[in-house]
This record gives C-alpha cells, sequence and structure tokens, in this order.
C-alpha cells in the first residue's frame, strides 16, 4: 500500500508500528511520544520539550548521548570495513580487540568472548553453552536450568522462559517449562512474615539446596542470576545471599551465569558488578547495554577458560550457535570507543561518588505519603508505591500508581521508568549533583501530587 507522503511521525508510527509491551488500547487512543533529539542525559521531543532521561534509554545510554566521537568512531569503521563475518575462522581487527579488552576487564579467568546482537541472545546462548559444557564433562543429563522469579532476562523463546517477571507470563505466549525451575524472588521488603534479612536469606539458600535435592544435582547444569534484578523491580537481595548461593553452584558442580545486561559497565561502579560488588565469580557473564550505551546493539557473553578447555577438549567439536551480526566490526569499534571514554572521563569513579548521592537522595523519598520502599544502589534506584505503609499492601491496579507519578514527573521534564507500581532509574553515568537534586524535586513534587489525587479519587 503506498502510504501518503506528509503524515508526521507520530501518525506513521501508530498506524504501523507495533512497539515492545506495547498496551494496545491507550497505544491506539494516544500513539506515542516522537523522540527526535539526545544530549548527554536530555532527551527531546517533535514539539521542543526537553526531558533529563532518568531512565538512561533503557539502562543503557551510560556516556550519555550526543558524542561527536562516538559518531565519528561509527562513520570511521563503517567507511574501512561495514562489514565481514566472524563464522569459523574469519575475524576483523576490531572484533579481536574488543574480545581482548573485555577479557581484560572480565574477573578472574573469563577470558574467552562469544559476540551476539543483544542481552537476549547472550542469555540464550548461555544457556545452551551450560548444556554444552555439562556435555563435554561427560554429564548430558545435567542440563536443567535454575532461575529466580521475578526475574528478566530476554526476550526470545528461552530468555523469556528463564527469566519469569509475573506480568510477562501471558497466556497468549507459551513458554519452556520443563528443565527450568524457578525459585522465590529475593526481595528482603516482601521477605515471608516476620523473617529479617539474615534468616531470609538462610531461607533462600536453603529453597536452593532442597532444589537440588529434589530434581538431583546431577541433573541441574546451571543457576542464572541478575546480581541486582532489574526490571523485576531493582531488586538488591539480601546481604551475602549471592555468594552463598555461588557458593552451592560450586559444590554441586553448577555454571553460575551472571546476567549483567544491567549491572555492568559502570551502572554499580565497575566494570562488572558480581566480583567487585558482590564477590562472586560467575563462570559466564552476559552482557548489552552499557558496553556500547546503546549507540549500537551489541551483546557479549564473556565465559571462563574452563569452559573453552572442556569444549575444545576434543578438536573435532563445533559449537554449532551464532548470529550473522556477531563481532560485527562497526558495532566493536563503538564499544571499544564507549570503553575508552569510560576509562579517560573516570565515568565509574563518577557513578560511585555521584551514585552515592543518588542513592541518599531517594532514599529520603520514603518519607512521602505512598512511598513504601526506595531501594538500590548507585545509578540504579526503585521507588516502590504502596497503599499502606505498615502493612506494605499494594494499590489497586486501577490506580495506575506508577503510570501516574511517570506521566506527572513528564509534564515537569523528568522521565523515569513505570513499572506497575514501581518507578525505576537507571540514569546516565555522566550525571552529576544538581542533576540529583532536579530529580529528588521533581519526584517529590510529583508524588505528593499523584498522593493528592489518590486520596481525592479515594483510591488510598
Ligand atoms: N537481561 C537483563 C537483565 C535485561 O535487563 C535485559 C533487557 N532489559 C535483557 C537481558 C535483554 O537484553 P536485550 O533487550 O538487549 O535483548
Amino acid at each position: 500500500m503506498t502510504a501518503p507522503t506528509n503524515r508526521s511521525a507520530w501518525e506513521m508510527d501508530r498506524s504501523h508500528a507495533l512497539h515492545p509491551w506495547t498496551n494496545f488500547g491507550p497505544f491506539e487512543d494516544q500513539g506515542a511520544l516522537v523522540i527526535t533529539r539526545g544530549e548527554g542525559c536530555h532527551l527531546w521531543d517533535d514539539r521542543g520539550n526537553r526531558y533529563f532521561d532518568a531512565v538512561g534509554g533503557l539502562w543503557c545510554t551510560n556516556i550519555g548521548l550526543g558524542r561527536a566521537e562516538m559518531a565519528e568512531a561509527i562513520a570511521d569503521q563503517a567507511r574501512r570495513l561495514a562489514f565481514s563475518n566472524t563464522f569459523v575462522d574469519m575475524t576483523n581487527d576490531p572484533s579481536a580487540r574488543l574480545a581482548a579488552k573485555l577479557a581484560d576487564l572480565a574477573p578472574g579467568d573469563l577470558n574467552r568472548v562469544h559476540f551476539t546482537t543483544g542481552g537476549s541472545t547472550a542469555v540464550d546462548t548461555a544457556a545452551r553453552m551450560v548444556q554444552y559444557y555439562q556435555s563435554c564433562m561427560g554429564r548430558p543429563e545435567k542440563g536443567h536450568l535454575v532461575a529466580r522469579d521475578h526475574s528478566y532476562h530476554g526476550s526470545t523463546y528461552l530468555s523469556q522462559s528463564i527469566g519469569k517477571r509475573p506480568g510477562d507470563r501471558v497466556e497468549q505466549f507459551r513458554y519452556k517449562e520443563d528443565g527450568i525451575h524457578h525459585l522465590s524472588v529475593p526481595n528482603p521488603y516482601r521477605a515471608p512474615d516476620g523473617m529479617d534479612e539474615a534468616a531470609f536469606c538462610d531461607h533462600l539458600v536453603a529453597e536452593f539446596e532442597a532444589l537440588i535435592a529434589h530434581v538431583g544435582a546431577d541433573r541441574i547444569g546451571g543457576f542464572f542470576a541478575e546480581p541486582i534484578q532489574a526490571s523485576g523491580g531493582v531488586i538488591v537481595p539480601p546481604q551475602g545471599y549471592l555468594r552463598r548461593m555461588w557458593e552451592v553452584c560450586q559444590r554441586h558442580d553448577i555454571l553460575f551465569v551472571a546476567d549483567e545486561v544491567v549491572t555492568a559497565f559502570g551502572r554499580l561502579g565497575h566494570w562488572f558488578a558480581s566480583w567487585d560488588e558482590f564477590g562472586v565469580q560467575p563462570d559466564i557473564i552476559c552482557t548489552a547495554k552499557g558496553l556500547t550505551s546503546g549507540y549500537i546493539p551489541m551483546g557479549a557473553m564473556i565465559f571462563s577458560d574452563r569452559i573453552w578447555q572442556a569444549m575444545a577438549a576434543d578438536g573435532a567439536r563445533w559449537f554449532t550457535s551464532g548470529f550473522t551480526y556477531a563481532g560485527h566490526p562497526v558495532a566493536c569499534a563503538a564499544a571499544l570507543k564507549n570503553i575508552e571514554i569510560m576509562e579517560r572521563e573516570d565515568l565509574l569513579g563518577n557513578a560511585t561518588r555521584v551514585g552515592a548521592l543518588f542513592e541518599t537522595r531517594m532514599k529520603a523519598l520514603e518519607a512521602l505519603p505512598l512511598i513504601g520502599q526506595v531501594r538500590g544502589k548507585k545509578l540504579m534506584v526503585c521507588v516502590e508505591s504502596v497503599a499502606d505503609k505498615a502493612t506494605r499492601a499494594l494499590l489497586q491496579d486501577e490506580a495506575d500508581v506508577g503510570k501516574r507519578i511517570s506521566d506527572a514527573c513528564e509534564a515537569m521534564g523528568l522521565m523515569v521508568r513505570p513499572i506497575g507500581h514501581l518507578n525505576v532509574m537507571s540514569p546516565p553515568l555522566v550525571i552529576t549533583a544538581d542533576d540529583v537534586d532536579f530529580i529528588g524535586d521533581t519526584l517529590e513534587t510529583a508524588i505528593r501530587r499523584v498522593a493528592d489525587d489518590l486520596a481525592r479519587e479515594g483510591l488510598v
């Protein structure tokens, strides 16, 4: 069908695009907000309105938008070599250099890199690598996977089956259920009655041990964990939890797969959070997002020499998995420049320093009406609204509290992401102390307004 000319982007989008997580009803009515420009932490829409993007794109614009040297690095590489595949025994210069750089930055013996197109494909490949490795070790039955409730690991069939955010499990989709097990979400705010953090941690570790006893250590091959569960609600696990879960994995030859799609590249002030923040040495790290700061799509799976050696022991084997755009030279050039900028400007240091201010300022929002808990670390924070602070009871769905708060913020030039009754934030690493004040003051005004509106409507 020939489209009429001079239609607005808004109109063309509304008529033809299916967005991820589209809510069909409101989309038909309102269409989408058209963003036309980005610089640093700011976005502009097609009407010229400016917003501070505290969402950081989607946990990803770590070095901030609009960097000319990123555009130049991408253009230079596109001119020199826009594409060459990395299958079998081919490579290209940026891909080789990035693999070496990631091996250098990753903890312990994670010296091997397999490039993917994004986070979902990294997790998907990691799941299959777990099974491949265990088979190579003479344990073909050890292919079951363990993950946690409320986790998000991506949108391929397998990565979405490993994740389990309640709202995503719609009846229209099928999920792989055999061979994938889910443990409780390690959310101390919603621990079973009366359990303090230490008791809750014991409970969660015991649950993992019980699952292993039930399914059989000889059948469970890998454990998948985001160090902090991001879109499940910025869930910071109890103190010591990740390390104890890792110790359980080690005892039973279960590979620990850290999904660091969000937590790597400075969001928590480190290249990778598993070891530096939580003292865990994973067998596989999946990453994406901050790897290129969203300038171009790419992901990576970084895995141990031990896994490589097991897979390579019989030189006749093939690792029969790979994406056309794996090790894409332009994406790798963008990642290398992105890492160079982070190093030169000490953005990990800034994330640590300003992240501490951000945490403190956001925590102060707990004194406001509606706010049950503010949690997170450094530049990863979530504000949880409740109907009753004492019982922690949730508001009714029709209150749509997260969306109301984000709409109120948007009207004042601030973007925060609504997820049900939560609002999550992951601002770029270039954030300043003044920006923290702006976010804090704006959110405070928005929350007070929404609390008044809800009270007037009898919803709290
Ligand atoms: N893992 C985590 C923890 C994520 O947050 C995401 C994306 N939000 C993914 C995996 C999937 O990454 P992608 O969208 O790049 O496929």
